[in-house]
């Protein structure tokens, strides 16, 4: 894509309210717009600098707030004032961190609980939350002066692994920095919109005049703090995301704290050294990104760090990375099977993030998939890029496009014997719904409880527990007559509603579900491969359960049964029925699904002729009275 130097007539905007596409990066943050007059999409910059905000924030002596290259000069000089990758704190607590704290220069509250992260700086504290608007106020400031408008509207992007806290949070971010926030957007969704891959008129790449044909194209984004890959299918217009995998926690961050790991190594030193040195670990680990970057286009870097010399070479900087990139491209085999997909099915690899300029990184995304990749549009500024296209659709100027998403996680609700019975299964498409009918399980039953979960295995104490509340009112009746529906509905931005309604009476209760606080990456990563891990166990697991449910409904209706009919049972019935009562109570204490269904059978072969007869004589009697 062509880099066009800003330089718009005021004028030529003022008509229309301009909405902005913003790429809030771990790293680097921009905006992007739609050039009013080619209608291509731009990265906003001033002449002669980057369009790149690094997403640093500095608090100086005076109180003030100072974002982006400025800020991230006064990294080292002063290191607790100073604050870097606090998207990673997004939706965090200090719990979530604690393995990592060491790398965070700046102070984290380290209250080890559950509770939301905060910053210290000085005697004052910020949330992630704050200090992700400080940075979107800055840029929506440097827009405002490059633009001579102002901007109130925006589409901000996140990762696609950010749950729905982390986007609740970005949303709350844009707020407080004065921007109305009109679509939170996943990152490689944006990437793909910026290709403009199957979009027949807004194809600033392929230019076909035909339609285009079905694409299916892979979007790997390694970035400074996360990780993402995101299978799409493009048709007519029609961007479908088929999976996405990844990790928030895993980057170019990651490759510069394995060269600083591998000096400290080098020099004899330990971990304490950064603990106890906040100058010495911010100074190491700027000189690790150099020799990183260096590294991309050279075979050796070398320089010196308080009258020592570091030096590291490409072949040893790969072995260092080779975990970290193995990790992506078991990512990637995990989008692929979600989707269905064979390696055979992508017809295009998007390239996206700064750290994809590492070449072992092309290299092995490009090795995995059989195929060269593709990274011919900035990979700072694609995501921004595709933000601002999306901001214009969403203005309502370019129709050709449609967006569909997916949930990254099956999303359900408790049902007995705590079984996850999933409403809707991840890597739907939303916006979407689904909705089901369940009953009381006891006579009378005036309420019921939804719990509300995410994740993949069979017992919802796996998952996690999204929200929590109580259906009440419902009328009297007896067990398994009130027809409760539940449905589940997810927005584009992927908040989700749930409802409960008794359709008999129409009582109703709903909630959105907007937890406090998100999933950690250890969770949210063990989540998806214990599923995988679990499988079996799962299955064994819910049979167990179902069959005690089972034994315990039937037990509960035998004892209903036989005290509502005693005076009509024989007494050998009564004394055969207890004893498999007894039996079939006993093996619901044991694992064994088999023995419960024989003991289950064995209670049936003995009430079944009495129960038979007894309804039989009911109805008699009843004909009889509708006779009289
Ligand atoms: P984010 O989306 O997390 O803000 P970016 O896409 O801006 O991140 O990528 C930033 C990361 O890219 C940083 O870790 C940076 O060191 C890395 N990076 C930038 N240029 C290069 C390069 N030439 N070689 C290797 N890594 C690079
Ligand atoms: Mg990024």
């Amino acid at each position: 894509m062509a880099k066009i130097a800003i330089n718009i007539a005021t004028g030529s905007l003022q008509q229309e309210e301009m909405i902005v596409g913003i790429d809030l990066g771990t790293t680097n943050s921009l905006v992007a717009i739609i050039h009013p007059e080619t209608k291509q999409p731009i990265a906003l910059k001033e002449h002669n600098s980057s369009s790149l905000v690094p997403s640093v924030i500095h608090f100086d002596e005076a109180g003030n707030v100072v974002v982006g290259e400025e800020a991230k000069k006064q990294l080292i000089s002063q290191p607790q004032n100073t604050i870097f990758s606090a998207k990673r704190l997004m939706g965090k607590s200090y719990n979530d961190i604690k393995a990592n704290a060491s790398f965070f220069s700046y102070k984290v509250i380290d209250d080890n609980t559950e509770s939301l992260v905060k910053v210290q700086v000085g005697n004052k504290f910020y949330s992630p939350i704050d200090l992700s608007s400080f940075i979107l106020k800055e840029l929506k400031q440097r827009a405002e002066h490059i633009l001579k408008t102002p901007v109130n509207k925006a589409v901000i992007t996140v990762p696609a692994y950010f749950n729905d806290a982390q986007r609740q949070a970005t949303r709350d971010a844009g707020k407080l920095a004065g921007l109305d926030v009109l679509r939170i957007v996943n990152e490689p969704t944006a990437a793909s919109l910026a290709y403009g891959l199957g979009a027949p008129s807004n194809s600033p790449k392929g230019g076909e005049e035909n339609p285009p044909k079905e694409k299916t194209i892979a979007v790997y984004d390694l970035g400074g703090g996360t990780f993402d890959v995101s299978i799409l299918k493009i048709a007519n217009g029609v961007f479908e995301v088929l999976s996405t995998n990844g990790d928030t926690y895993l980057g170019g961050d990651d490759m510069d704290k394995a060269i600083v790991h591998y000096w400290l190594a080098q020099a004899g030193l330990t971990e304490d050294e950064l603990s106890g040195n906040r100058e010495f670990a911010q100074a190491i680990r700027l000189k690790a990104e150099e020799a990183k970057i260096h590294l991309s286009s050279n075979d050796h870097f070398s320089t010196a760090l308080n009258g020592d010399i570091l030096t590291i070479t490409k072949i040893t900087f790969e072995q260092l990375v080779q975990p970290l990139v193995d990790k992506t491209i078991a990512c990637c085999a995990n989008a692929l099977k979600d989707a269905e997909l064979k390696k055979s099915g992508i017809d295009v690899i998007v390239m996206v993030g700064g750290s994809t300029r590492v070449p072992l990184v092309k290299q092995s995304v490009s090795e995995f998939f059989g195929k060269p990749v593709n990274d011919s549009v900035n990979p700072d500024e694609v995501v921004a890029l595709g933000a601002a296209i999306q901001a214009d659709i969403l203005a309502g100027n370019n129709k050709q496009v449609l967006l569909l998403d997916v949930t990254p996680l099956s999303l359900g609700i408790e049902t007995m014997g705590g079984l996850m019975d999933v409403l809707i299964p991840r890597n739907s498409k939303i916006p979407g719904k689904a909705a089901r009918q369940y009953t009381t399980q006891k006579d009378g039953q005036g309420s019921m409880r939804i719990s509300v979960f995410q994740g993949e295995r069979d017992m919802v104490k796996d998952n996690r527990r999204l929200a929590e509340f109580n259906l009440t009112g419902i009328p009297g009746m007896p067990a398994g007559m009130a027809k409760v529906e539940v449905s589940f509905l997810i927005n584009a931005d992927g908040i989700l509603s749930v409802r409960a309604k008794e359709l008999r009476s129409g009582v109703e209760q709903s909630i959105e579900v907007k937890p406090q606080y998100g999933l950690t990456d250890a969770e949210l990563e063990t989540m998806l491969l214990d599923s995988i891990a679990h499988a079996k166990d799962d299955i064994a697991l819910r049979a167990l359960v179902e069959a005690r449910t089972e034994g315990e409904q039937l037990l509960s209706t035998t004892e209903k049964f036989v005290n509502k009919n005693a005076a009509l049972l024989a007494k050998e019935e009564l004394m055969n029925t207890a004893a498999a009562m007894q039996a079939l109570q006993l093996s619901l204490t044991l694992e064994d699904k088999d023995l419960i269904h024989t003991k289950i059978e064995e209670l049936n072969n003995i009430s079944r002729p009495y129960a038979e007869r007894i309804m039989d004589q009911a109805i008699a009697v009843a004909m009889k009275g509708r006779m009289v």
